[in-house]
This record gives structure tokens, C-alpha cells and sequence, in this order.
């Protein structure tokens, strides 16, 4: 049988500066969620959050783009919208670009990642929610997950990932999509993707066509959408497990590693990606460092299934895969890099290029100074 898992997430307000999503909020997107499998739109789901961005992760079987998938995804960012706006919360609505629902959120400001794949007989997925960040913070990881042998003991040792994967690249400025064939044209691959601040791996593909999509990323870019800075677009990647694909600890191995990252504080700094727990996401120094949060679920039968005792649709308990003391490791070093960086202040390599801010206000204090100083 063939499911869809989507991820569609947004930044729709949140409690006291860009922290975290207020609990009505997320109650009021559950509720719409819930009438959407009562309505048969969706099998089941699980409302989740990583700082400020609440994640909508829906299982249907509708395929990827799906309007109606979409539609109540809207819906729900809508309903979360508007108690935001009752509570006061700060840019309540902030992702929400555009007034009326028009056929795919693709454009309108929710960042969207989902696979369509026939469920295996045993099929985790583990959802990777990142904050103050950009699609690009996932170049890194995905490249060792994949491509590097040294991290996916797997693509040695399985005979089903031996010949590699194919995995699409998009370029954020053009909007063209590349795909290349893995390991061998690995250099060429890297030549894009060591740029962060153009390209972001979108989609991973295994070559065992019997297995398909292996991982996806939420790729738009919100302030290419609305021509200037209008927040951050605080990625989320899906990738599925074991059997033929790496297994959960190849897939979660490279967070162990607190890369630098694009997109934190006003989307115009430098960073570290810490990973952390759900309860532990929200961005308290700087408004960071940048946060990855992995929640795992097996996919059985058109639910969830997490660690509850009954499984019902949206009140599952996910794996928190990042919760554990083992990470401290990571938090650790990811701390110390953060207060080096920071320590830079507005110095670039910690501030991003001007390229990567040409939607901030940065140009316009640029020309006033430039034209009002010139000797
Ligand atoms: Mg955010």
C-alpha cells in the first residue's frame, strides 16, 4: 500500500520573541487535524514543534501536493493564527504570506517536505525539525548519511545500498533542480553543495527502485518567495530507516557533529546546529544557536506509531531521539562554538555575506551611509 508522509510547518506567532509556539495554538491546529481524519483527508498525524515552528506531520494517501493535504494544512495554520492574534503573540501569522488558499501552500509561506512510498513491512521515519536555520543545514549531514562510508557503514557492507543513491539538488537562486548519481559523481555533487548559501539537497533516492524516496527536504525559500526578508525558513527533513536504507543510527551519527549553519538571529548569522530535545528547542542565546530536534515513529497500517500504550490518531509519543545524555557531547562543543562565534560580533564570517542578506535591511542602511559619508 502506498502512503504519504508530509511534514508542513510554519512560524505562525510565538511566546515572548521567537521561542516557542503557545500551547492553544498547537491545540488549535490539533483540532483541525482532527476533522480531517474524521473527513478521511488524512490517516493520521502528529502536531510537533521545534523553538517557535510548529510542524504538522501528516500521514494520507493521497500522494505528495495533494491540495486537500495542503488546504488543511492551511486551515490549521490559520485556526493557530488566530489565537496568536487573541494572545497577542509576537508575529502572529508571521509565514503566512498570502490571504486566500490557492490549490498547494508551495509559495504561500509553509515550508513542505513529503514523500509517497509503499510502506515496508517494518517502516520508521524520523522527522529532522531545525530552527533558526535554512534548508542548506542539512547538506552536511545528508552528504555523510548517503554518500560518505565512513559514516553509513551501510553502503559498504548492504547489498541493497552498495551502488549509492541519486540525490537532487536545488539552486535557490535559479530554482533549477540537479540530480546526480551517487557515490560516483560525488565530487561533482559537492562542488554545489558546499555552497550553502545557493544550494540545498532536496530529495535522496534509493536506486533499489523497489524502495524509492529516501529522505526529503523542505527547500523553498520564504524571502525568495516574498521578493524581501520575511523570517526564516526553518528547514524540516524526512528520512526513512533500515531494511535496504541506513539504519536510525546512520541517520542520526552526523548531528553528533555541531556544524555551522546559515540563518540564525534575524536569518543573518552563523552557527552551530545543537541538537536537542522537543522540550529543550527553544532558542534562548541569541535567539539560538540553531536547534535540530529528530522525533522517530513507525509507519503501520495508516497510523503513527510512537511509544503510547493506543495508538490514536494525533496523540502519539515519538521517539525523542536527541533527548539522551549522549548528545550532551554535541550540546557542549556546540556551546563553545556558539559563544566563539558570537564573540565576532557584527564581523563577518559570523554575520553572513551580503549576498545571503540582500533581503534584510542591511542594503538600505548600506546606500544611506555610503551616499551620506562620501568624501
Ligand atoms: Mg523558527
Amino acid at each position: 500500500m502506498k502512503v504519504t508522509v508530509s511534514d508542513i510547518k510554519a512560524d505562525v506567532g510565538s511566546l515572548a520573541g521567537h521561542v516557542k509556539p503557545h500551547i492553544r495554538q498547537i491545540k488549535a491546529a490539533e483540532r483541525v487535524l482532527e476533522e480531517g481524519v474524521k473527513s478521511g483527508t488524512i490517516y493520521d498525524y502528529q502536531v510537533s514543534r521545534v523553538g517557535d515552528d510548529i510542524h504538522l506531520v501528516m500521514l494520507h494517501g493521497s500522494g505528495e501536493e495533494a491540495s486537500e493535504v495542503h488546504r488543511l494544512a492551511w486551515d490549521a495554520f490559520r485556526a493557530a493564527t488566530e489565537e496568536a492574534k487573541k494572545l497577542g503573540l509576537y508575529a502572529a501569522g508571521q509565514d503566512l504570506l498570502k490571504d486566500a488558499f490557492s490549490g498547494n501552500v508551495k509559495g504561500m509561506g509553509p515550508g513542505v517536505a513529503e514523500m509517497e512510498f509503499e510502506e515496508r513491512r517494518a517502516e520508521p521515519v524520523v522527522i529532522f525539525m531545525a530552527d533558526k536555520t535554512s534548508p542548506s543545514a542539512f547538506n552536511l549531514p545528508l552528504v555523510r548519511i548517503y554518500a560518505d562510508p565512513f559514516y553509513t557503514s551501510g553502503l559498504v557492507i548492504d547489498e541493497r545500498m552498495h551502488s549509492g543513491f541519486y540525490i537532487d539538488v536545488l539552486d535557490q537562486k535559479e530554482g533549477e533542480v540537479y540530480r546526480f548519481n551517487l557515490p560516483e559523481e560525488l565530487y561533482d555533487m559537492l562542488a554545489l553543495v558546499g555552497d550553502v548559501v545557493r544550494f540545498s539537497i532536496k530529495r535522496v533516492v534509493s536506486k533499489d527502485e523497489s524502495i524509492g524516496t529516501a529522505a526529503v527536504v523542505s527547500a523553498e525559500r520564504l524571502s525568495h518567495i516574498a521578493g524581501k526578508y520575511v523570517g526564516k525558513d526553518d528547514p524540516v527533513a524526512i528520512a526513512r530507516g533500515q531494511s535496504g536504507l541506513p539504519a536510525v543510527g546512520e541517520l542520526l551519527q552526523p548531528f553528533m557533529f555541531p556544524h555551522l549553519v546559515p540563518g540564525w538571529m534575524r536569518g543573518s548569522h552563523v552557527g552551530p546546529l545543537y541538537p536537542c530535545s522537543v522540550n529543550d528547542s527553544n532558542p534562548t542565546f541569541f535567539d539560538g544557536p540553531p536547534r535540530v530536534v529528530a522525533i522517530g515513529m513507525m509507519v503501520k497500517d495508516k497510523s503513527f506509531v510512537g511509544e503510547e500504550e493506543n495508538p490514536a490518531p494525533g496523540h502519539h509519543v515519538p521517539v525523542d531521539y536527541f533527548a539522551g545524555k549522549e548528545f550532551d557531547y554535541a550540546r557542549n562543543l556546540a556551546m563553545q562554538i556558539a559563544v566563539y562565534m558570537r564573540s565576532h560580533g557584527p564581523i563577518m564570517f559570523e554575520r553572513l555575506p551580503e549576498e545571503e542578506m540582500e533581503y534584510t535591511t542591511l542594503k538600505s542602511v548600506l546606500e544611506r551611509v555610503l551616499k551620506g559619508k562620501r568624501r
